[in-house]
């Protein structure tokens, strides 16, 4: 009984993850940098190169990668899904507790059985 109502809410958390992936977390930034081409028309008028960077940590080290433009929007999305799982995360502490609280006192309503 109690293994069931666990798997319930197992269930539950896993299908709101599988709606957050892929996953990414960090920090993604356009940048405009000029290239090394000699005479390109976009550095000479000052428009420069779109660029877009992405920062994350790699323990205590802050780290940057180049994004491919093709990658962007799917990177977006990722860094918006850890967001969404983290706040999904911070849930699930008070969660515990309130399923739990829940739980017991379903218990102390029922009859005994004596
Ligand atoms: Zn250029």
């Amino acid at each position: 009984m109690k293994k069931k109502t666990n798997q319930k809410e197992l269930e539950s958390f896993n299908n709101e993850l599988e709606n957050l992936w892929p996953l990414a977390k960090g920090s993604m930034s356009e940048v405009r940098k000029p290239c090394i081409r000699p005479g390109c028309s976009a550095c000479a008028k000052g428009e420069k190169h779109r660029a877009f960077i992405f920062a994350y940590r790699d323990g205590k080290r802050r780290r940057c990668m180049h994004v491919p433009l093709a990658l962007v929007p799917v990177m977006r999305q990722a860094i918006d899904n850890c967001r969404r799982l983290e706040q999904l995360l911070h849930q699930q502490g008070p969660e515990l507790i309130r399923n739990f609280r829940k739980k017991k006192n379903r218990k102390s309503k029922e009859p005994s059985g004596a």
